[in-house]
């Protein structure tokens, strides 16, 4: 249930309605937007919870929850959510451009490509250090050494670093080298790294596993709501489909249905997308217009000598010729990049 506080509600009030909502067995999280204080009081109810809270003080109204998933609710609160991490925005007018390699293998490689894609306007650094590869045979990842040479990189370009983390023990080490914590597609659904990277202080991208619904995607963010951490930017990254022309298949559909349903972000990754670097620069534009809060693509010095992902990786002279592009589709919808 919402609890919707009247304007001008006080501390003390909030604070006696979370106590009160607490008290009846469910949990409240306090969300204070630009308009209105609301409380979400989410848990089983028992019979005459709505009445006992309407009478609260300072309580305007107070009404169900009509979706599964309810801190990520865009009825919940009405304005978008802005991630933030150092200068990178997710959210806001400006769109966010998280650019970088699929996997971190050099320090040569990851410092000469955040040069590169800052250069063409990037925001974000991406790069995985820690690799959940569909074969044990490939390369893993440069793990904890990964991890030094990406915060290397933003301490010489000053782009927030976003990778990835795939178990719920590394999230300590990760986030004191991350700005975003990036949850792949592959650990959408587990629970204990979701609950793990809501109990962080860092940001977290997550991506819509190869097989979820929309809902189950809002859902794995929930879990991290839940656990008290409300910087959650989402990221379609591409579904299985029985096509097989692309290496996935991109619902750009997704953006405008998330943004109607919740007020987290929403990322396009083109990359993972589409399994095709030739096809990244349309889909860029393509998310851009219709509303994605920011794109994620992999970019590599010399994509044919990529230890993984080279097929679908721009080089640099195609970054920057995407983000030209790209600036004109913002600057048609309002958005820059
Ligand atoms: C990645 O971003 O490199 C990655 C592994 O993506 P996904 O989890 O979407 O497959
Ligand atoms: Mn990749």
């Amino acid at each position: 249930m919402i609890v919707v506080m009247k304007p001008g509600v006080t501390q003390a009030q909030i604070d006696h309605m979370v106590a009160q909502v607490e008290s009846l067995g469910m949990k409240a999280h306090v969300i204070v937007g630009t308009e209105r204080t609301v409380i979400a009081a989410v848990g089983s109810k028992r019979d005459g919870t709505k009445e006992s809270l309407e009478s609260g003080p300072g309580v305007a109204e107070v009404v169900p929850i009509s979706a599964p998933y309810k801190v990520a609710s865009r009825e919940v609160k009405p304005e978008t959510t802005v991630v933030t991490a150092g200068q990178l925005r997710i959210g806001s007018a400006q769109i966010a451009v998280i650019a970088g390699p699929c996997s971190v293998e050099n320090e040569q490689q990851i410092l000469s490509t955040a040069r590169g894609v800052k250069a063409a306007g990037a925001t974000g650094l991406r790069g995985g250090a820690f690799k959940p590869r569909t074969s044990p045979y490939s390369f893993q990842g440069l793990k904890e050494e990964g991890l030094k040479m990406l915060a290397a990189a933003r301490d010489e370009t000053g782009l927030a670093v976003v990778t990835e983390v795939v178990s719920p023990e590394d999230v300590d080490m990760v986030a004191k080298y991350a700005d975003i914590l990036q949850i792949g597609a592959r650990n959408m659904q587990n629970y204990r790294l979701l609950e793990a990277v809501g109990g962080s202080d860092r940001a977290v991208l997550l991506k819509r596993g190869a097989s979820a619904t929309i809902d189950e995607l809002l859902l794995a963010a929930e879990y991290v709501l839940d656990r008290g951490n409300p910087h959650v930017a989402l990221c379609e990254r591409g579904i299985r489909t029985f096509e097989n022309h692309t290496r996935f298949t991109l619902p750009l559909a997704t953006v405008p249905y998330l943004h109607q349903k919740t007020h987290l972000p929403v990322v396009i990754d083109p990359s993972h997308g589409t399994g095709h670097a030739y096809l990244v620069a349309d889909m860029c534009a393509a998310a851009i217009a219709a509303g994605a809060d920011g794109l994620m693509v992999e970019v590599h010095p010399d994509p044919p000598h990529a230890l993984s992902d080279g097929a679908q990786s721009l080089n640099f002279d195609q970054f920057a010729a995407m983000m030209a592009r790209c600036v004109k589709v913002a600057a048609a919808v309002d958005r820059r990049l």
